[in-house]
């Protein structure tokens, strides 16, 4: 490896005996009980791993859980009817219990050999160090060591009800610290989202990244521009749903990651634009998440990339361009651009350039153009989304309050509202005309 990095730390297997963790059965959900079950009857091995034993024994409550089994891909298959086949480069069982879905994983083997391993077609290594494909069985020990992080490789076994720990996993929870398994630099090449795993679950557990593990990240930011965009989205989604959005994006910043994930945005940052609009916004999908809410992946990422598209609706518009082509120009150059680093589904754009766009219907008000505007199905997110520009500090407070109210008023109020706007408009609009023009995209 370059500089000859010190090599990773020696490992060795404990078990945790049942009386020593606070693993209870009565936390795993039936569907994983009954697939680790029905494993176990079957002859085969299996384990509850990964986030599913690490959040129990934080008090936590996993919001999915993972088996890692000796059985092949297909001898799962067999044994659950309700089961499919997924994936290319790892090959996993999907168990499907109406909403709920365990993921079945066979023991994978040759975690460090990635190199001596290149010829081998089921283990396959790019150029850059990436593994391409890793569908080479082994033992559990193996399969604990090629994972990423020392505290997601831990293992329940549901018949003697101990916890398995091959990389001081154990140890590690208890300082609260994220550590990847063997040596960092070689661990992100094969895979760089893992650089992204580690903020994650920093941020979501409130863990410390371990400084070897942290070290060489700055530097291997760019290696996620290798990574397929769509893989991306995935986990821009996964980064900003864990309900610690505020604190993982200013890790990103941080770590350097946030470039590849949302270039447009990094470079309307460092042109001096103010990120103000995406903190409030990630403060409040975290209080959402807080209370059980969904969040939209449209409203998060016309949030992400309202700097973008500000910069670049003023630039058309310092141009020449009018307004109105000027939005239109800078959505489709933005979303084109963005759709380079992560993928946007056409379900999601198509909503963002929504929210964008009513951006400049809200202040349009006379007539019947309120009572249009409240009928998109976009409006709802669309006058959160102005909220949060408010509470940003980008608009002058008001126009949000009087939707609030425009919403709550029964139809005479609307009326009372309306006409008191159009006693208004007259004395306003010489003042406004001017302002409105160069305000709106700031
Ligand atoms: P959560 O489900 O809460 O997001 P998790 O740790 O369960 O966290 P998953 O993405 O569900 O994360 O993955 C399950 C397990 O698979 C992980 O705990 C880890 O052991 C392993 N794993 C996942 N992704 C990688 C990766 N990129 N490299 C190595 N191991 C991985
Ligand atoms: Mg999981």
């Amino acid at each position: 490896m370059p500089g000859g990095r010190k090599k990773s730390r020696t490992y060795q297997r404990r078990e945790i005996p049942r009386d020593q963790h606070t693993v209870s059965r009565s936390v795993i959900s039936e569907p994983a009980k009954k697939v680790l079950h029905r494993l176990n009857k079957s002859g085969f091995e299996a384990y509850l791993v990964g986030g599913g034993v690490r959040d129990i024994l934080l008090g936590g409550k996993p919001k999915d859980f993972d088996i890692a089994t000796n059985a092949t891909p297909e001898e799962v298959h067999d044994l659950f009817r309700n089961s499919r086949l997924i994936g290319r480069r790892f090959r996993i069982v999907h168990v499907v219990f109406g909403r709920e879905v365990i993921e079945v994983t066979t023991f994978r083997g040759n975690a460090n050999d990635a190199d001596n391993d290149a010829a081998d077609d089921d283990r396959k290594t790019s150029e850059h160090g990436l593994l391409l494909r890793d569908n080479v069985y082994g033992s559990q020990e193996e399969d604990a060591l090629r994972r990423d992080f020392t505290v997601n490789a831990l293992y329940y076994c549901i018949r003697d009800f101990t916890v398995i720990d091959f990389a001081n996993g154990i140890e590690d929870l208890r300082n609260r610290q994220i550590r990847l398994i063997g040596d960092p630099e070689t661990r992100y090449r094969e895979d760089p989202v893992r650089m992204l795993r580690a903020i994650r679950f920093a941020a979501k557990l409130d863990f410390n990244i371990e400084p070897d593990t942290e070290a060489p990240i700055r530097e291997l930011a760019p290696l996620l521009t290798h990574i397929p965009a769509a893989r991306l989205f995935d986990e821009v989604l996964k980064l900003f749903s864990a309900g610690q959005g505020e604190k993982t994006y200013d890790l990103l910043k941080d770590y350097g990651l946030l470039a590849p994930l949302f270039p447009e945005t990094v470079r309307a940052l460092d042109a001096g634009a103010s990120d103000e609009l995406i903190r409030q916004a990630l403060r409040n999908t975290d209080a959402r998440i807080a209370q059980g809410k969904s969040v939209t992946p449209y409203f998060l990422f016309a949030a992400m990339l309202w700097p973008a598209l500000q910069a670049e609706w003023q630039r058309r518009q310092d141009n020449g361009d009018p307004v109105q082509p000027a939005l239109h120009g800078a959505i489709g150059k933005v979303i084109g651009r963005q759709v380079q680093a992560t993928s946007i589904p056409k379900r999601f754009s198509g909503p963002m350039k929504e929210i964008w766009e009513l951006q400049m219907r809200l202040p349009r008000r006379q007539g019947k153009r309120a009572f249009a505007t409240m009928t998109h199905p976009r409006f709802r997110a669309a006058y959160d989304f102005l909220l949060v520009r408010e509470a940003a500090g980008e608009l002058e407070p008001g126009l949000g309050q009087w939707w609030t109210e425009f919403q709550q008023a029964d139809e005479r109020g609307q009326e009372r509202m309306l006409s008191q706007l159009s006693t208004d408009a007259p004395k306003k609009r010489r003042r406004r005309r001017k302002p409105v023009k160069r305000q709106t995209p700031q």
